[in-house]
């Protein structure tokens, strides 16, 4: 086999091996942590919280609330036992009791309100938590798919690798050497040639370039550079 055509096939499964570790590269900058999930379920955290608060300031009002309205039984009681004559002691007592009864009807409306701010942050936890498990699961199955495609890839650059060193195991070195140098420096080192041009940069070859190539000697196209190969 003439080396020009030697260089090909090693140049094609390099190339095929430079798609395969783009690809790998893409999919393991996507492995890990997703933001979107994270940031859910911060918001979800916080909303936990908030929702923790205000359950807790319900309890507080409602505990207040029973206290007072004790307070106020046994103020009404007193007032309306009879076991108190004094005009001033009565009307004090009076006083005491209107007092008691203004501040729950105050705490009652302040409870009231604070139980339909508990009942809107049920609703935003239970919508944030919805969410945060469908993005869960979409995100486990999108890792699922990335490390499944994750080793197809490994396998493929494997076996790449392989034929890779068995096709330069049987080219000349010095040969194996200036590919790599090309590759380094072009991309590609080696250009088909069809129909009297150069592959590599479109530029018809001289009768001379092309018949040193149809002769199996290795030439460089004296426009790029690349090795020619005559298929
Ligand atoms: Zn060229």
């Amino acid at each position: 086999m003439n080396i020009a055509k030697q260089l090909y096939q090693l140049q094609e499964v390099d190339l095929e091996l430079e798609s395969v570790e783009q690809a790998m590269s893409q999919i393991a900058s996507q492995l890990g942590e997703s933001e979107v999930v994270v940031r859910t379920q911060t918001e979800l955290g916080l909303e936990r919280q908030r929702l923790e608060e205000l359950r807790r300031q319900q309890r507080s009002a409602e505990w207040e609330i029973d206290d007072l309205v004790n307070k106020l039984a046994a103020a009404e009681e007193k007032l309306y036992s009879g076991r108190i004559k004094n005009p001033k002691e009565l009307t004090s007592l009076q006083h005491e009791a209107e007092g008691l009864k203004a501040k729950c009807d105050q705490l009652e409306d302040k409870a009231l309100d604070i139980m339909s701010q508990v009942e809107l942050a049920e609703a935003s936890v239970a919508t944030k938590g919805g969410e945060l498990r469908k993005l869960e699961a979409e995100w486990q199955s999108q890792q699922q798919q990335l490390s499944n495609e994750m080793e197809r890839l490994k396998s493929i650059v494997s076996e790449f690798s392989q034929k890779r060193e068995s096709l330069a195991a049987n080219i000349n070195t010095q040969a194996v050497k200036s590919y790599q140098a090309l590759r380094k420096q072009n991309g590609a080192a080696v250009a088909k040639v069809e129909q009297g041009i150069c592959r590599g940069c479109r530029i018809s070859l001289s009768t001379t370039e092309l018949q040193k190539t149809r002769s199996g000697s290795l030439v460089q196209c004296s426009s790029c550079g690349r090795i020619l190969f005559l298929p």
